[in-house]
């Protein structure tokens, strides 16, 4: 049985008290919302918080609103099921209701959050196991050791970004809003990741996620969403890949704006490039799908961070685009 490293429990009501223990404990501090990802990392010792500050009393970071100009503000500690059964999000924005309902299973649903799932650590076949394991190879430079197993030379880690919601939050030009020692700042969801796999998440120690933001359609546009993953048990695994769409359409039915999305090939979530240049301003049809699947395909080379081929991979890569093309809604 794998135990937990020991550690003391705080229990904040709001943002402000949560901030202040994770300043006061500094880097011996970690937030911890749901548990689903950092438990089973300390019981394999990728992390070890010796202060855990608890995110899920906060009332703040809940609630599903509507602001400003249509504006959606969603609180990152909602759970994953609450928003996969939200009716706004189902009716609004039916990719996230489904990348949230696509997380996991449903106990882990229950207790997953959106903050949890923005913040995610990336994901390897060499570094998500036990310590003993991990030992046993030399670990690897994400964690304790100096060498990576996937490229075998040079000092870059490729583990693979592997949460479903960013790239939908992505495509839709999503923000967050993040509070810290100095205040509350305000980054886009596509800015908040890098491409480095130790660390893809842009956040200074002792700063939270407390809100996101979906900026409304716009005047005259209609926008519509879709959501595509790959996984090897539908019922359970993280996504070898996720492919997020939002389409804007005018009143004649002509694309006005398309992105794409991919993720759980590298180390951040990808925007496609080159799909506006082949649909805005097409009408929006089927006719359009086999040009972006086969643009997103030429751009997407999955790497052996995970225990799955990379050229089986690849190849799902312009069937899951038509597939979330296909389901855009
Ligand atoms: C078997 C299994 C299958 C899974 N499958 C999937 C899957 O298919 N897709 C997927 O996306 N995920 C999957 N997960 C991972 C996880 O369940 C989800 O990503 C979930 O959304 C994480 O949220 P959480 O609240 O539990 O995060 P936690 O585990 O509490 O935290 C995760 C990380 O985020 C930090 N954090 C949490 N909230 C905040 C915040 N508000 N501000 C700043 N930092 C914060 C924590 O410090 C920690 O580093 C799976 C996990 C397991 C165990
Ligand atoms: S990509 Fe390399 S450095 Fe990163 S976790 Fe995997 S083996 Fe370790």
């Amino acid at each position: 049985m794998l135990r937990l490293p020991p550690y003391r429990y705080h229990r904040p009501r709001g943002v402000q008290e949560a901030l202040e223990l994770l300043a006061l404990h500094g880097d011996e501090a970690m937030p911890i919302a749901g548990g689903t990802d950092l438990i089973p990392n300390m019981k394999h010792r990728l992390f070890t918080p010796g202060e855990l500050v608890a995110l899920g009393g906060i009332e703040a970071m809940r609630g599903v609103e509507r602001g400003e100009g249509g504006e959606l503000r969603i609180g990152a500690g909602e759970t994953l099921a609450a928003l996969g059964r939200s009716a706004l999000l189902m009716g609004e924005l039916p990719a996230l209701a489904a990348a949230a309902r696509g997380v996991a299973g449903p106990q882990l649903r229950n207790r997953g959050t959106l903050g949890g799932n923005l913040c995610l650590d990336t994901r390897c076949t060499y570094y998500n196991q036990t310590a003993f394991w991990r030992e046993a190879l030399g670990y690897c430079l994400k964690k304790d050791g100096d060498v990576c197993h996937v490229t075998k030379v040079g000092a870059k880690c490729v583990a693979a970004h592997s949460a479903d919601t960013p790239p939908v939050l992505i495509a839709l030009g999503a923000g967050v809003e993040v509070a810290g020692p100095d205040g509350v700042r305000e980054v886009g969801v596509e800015e908040l990741f890098v491409a480095d796999g130790v660390r893809n998440v842009r956040l200074e120690r002792g700063e939270l996620v407390v809100r996101v933001r979906v900026p409304g359609t716009g005047e005259g546009l209609r926008r519509l969403t879709g959501y595509a993953k790959l996984r090897q048990r539908g019922s359970i695994d993280f996504p070898l890949l996720t492919v997020a769409v939002a389409v804007w359409l005018d009143e004649e039915e002509r694309v006005a704006a398309i992105r794409g999305v991919v993720t759980g090939l590298g180390s951040r979530p990808r925007v496609l490039s080159g799909w506006e240049a082949i649909a805005v301003g097409e009408p929006w049809s089927d006719q359009l799908f086999p040009a972006l699947a086969e643009r997103a395909h030429a751009q997407c080379r999955p790497l052996e961070n995970m225990t799955t081929d990379p050229d089986w991979r690849r190849a799902m890569v312009p069937v899951y685009v038509r597939r979330a093309l296909e389901g855009v809604g």
